[in-house]
């Protein structure tokens, strides 16, 4: 599986120069496998994901949302695919319930005057599916995809794509316990050859972030190791680390595990 970082940050696109060597796109991840495009989130980054995605001859892209705050949708109505009648969108969510489904959602919110064109209009043949935290979704033969519960504001979802035998694991947004590892998190991971984890903050600011939803690169780690996954990828980037902020926190984290690598805007990983 070739996985690619279209976005890394959180919050808020940045694009100012003191970004622009770790990126300022916030949430996409792309992974090829085989014929498929799978996505998770439609961050800013997603503009990116656009070229390959057109050039799939399949037509068919699965997009997985971990949640619906704004960074993670707001690239959506600038993903090349919606315009094409040619093309089958396929959009999954799990953090919706309370709001009446993803279908629902996207139709209330991508709407004059947010945006010119309604999500309705799109083009592309768009399918909508919600899913319970915790269902395995079968994406073809050869490809599932699990699903947990995350601990975050509103709600959302981790994800574990298993492609033959590679597994790479989306989690982000989530806060964890200081007294407890969280088990939804841990089952999701286990012996995973990636795990993409929310790192917004760091062991030693977390507290004045409490009850934010998001984590650290600390944790990532401790939960690589004790779920023994290959490797770590630090992400969701919190807006206010800089380029000369993230060069010293990739320094920390490569020097506590040497498996653990930042994640950077455009970045390719073969897992
Ligand atoms: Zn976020
Ligand atoms: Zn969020």
């Amino acid at each position: 599986m070739k996985i690619t970082f279209f976005g890394v940050r959180g919050s808020t696109p940045c694009a100012g120069l003191e970004h622009g060597q770790y990126g300022g796109h916030t949430s996409c991840v792309m992974a090829e496998a085989g014929d498929h495009i799978i996505i998770f989130d439609a961050g800013s980054g997603i503009y990116d994901a656009s070229r390959i995605a057109l050039d799939n001859p399949s037509k068919k892209i699965f997009l997985f949302f971990s949640h619906v705050h704004l960074d993670h949708i707001m690239g959506l109505p600038f993903f090349a695919p919606v315009w094409r009648s040619d093309f089958t969108v396929n959009i999954f969510a799990g953090s919706l319930a309370a709001y009446g489904g993803i279908q629902s959602f996207l139709s209330k919110t991508f709407i004059e005057p947010l945006f010119p064109v309604s999500f309705s209009n799109f083009p592309a043949n768009i399918i909508c599916q919600d899913f319970k935290p915790g269902t395995v979704l079968e994406i073809s033969d050869s490809l599932t995809i699990n699903t947990a519960q995350l601990n975050h504001p509103n709600g959302a979802i981790g994800y574990r794509l298993n492609y033959k035998d590679s597994s790479v694991c989306y989690v982000t947004d989530t806060e964890h316990l200081l007294d407890k590892k969280d088990d939804n998190i841990l089952g999701l991971i286990k012996d995973s050859d990636l795990l993409i984890y929310d790192s917004s903050y760091a062991d030693d600011n977390f507290a004045q972030y409490k009850g934010w939803g998001h984590s650290t690169w600390q944790e990532g780690i401790r939960l690589a190791q004790e779920g023994n996954v290959k490797k770590v990828a630090i992400f969701h980037h919190d807006p206010s680390n800089t380029d000369d902020k993230m060069a010293a926190i990739e320094k920390k984290a490569t020097d506590q595990w040497s498996s653990a690598f930042i994640a950077r805007q455009g970045q390719v990983v073969e897992v």
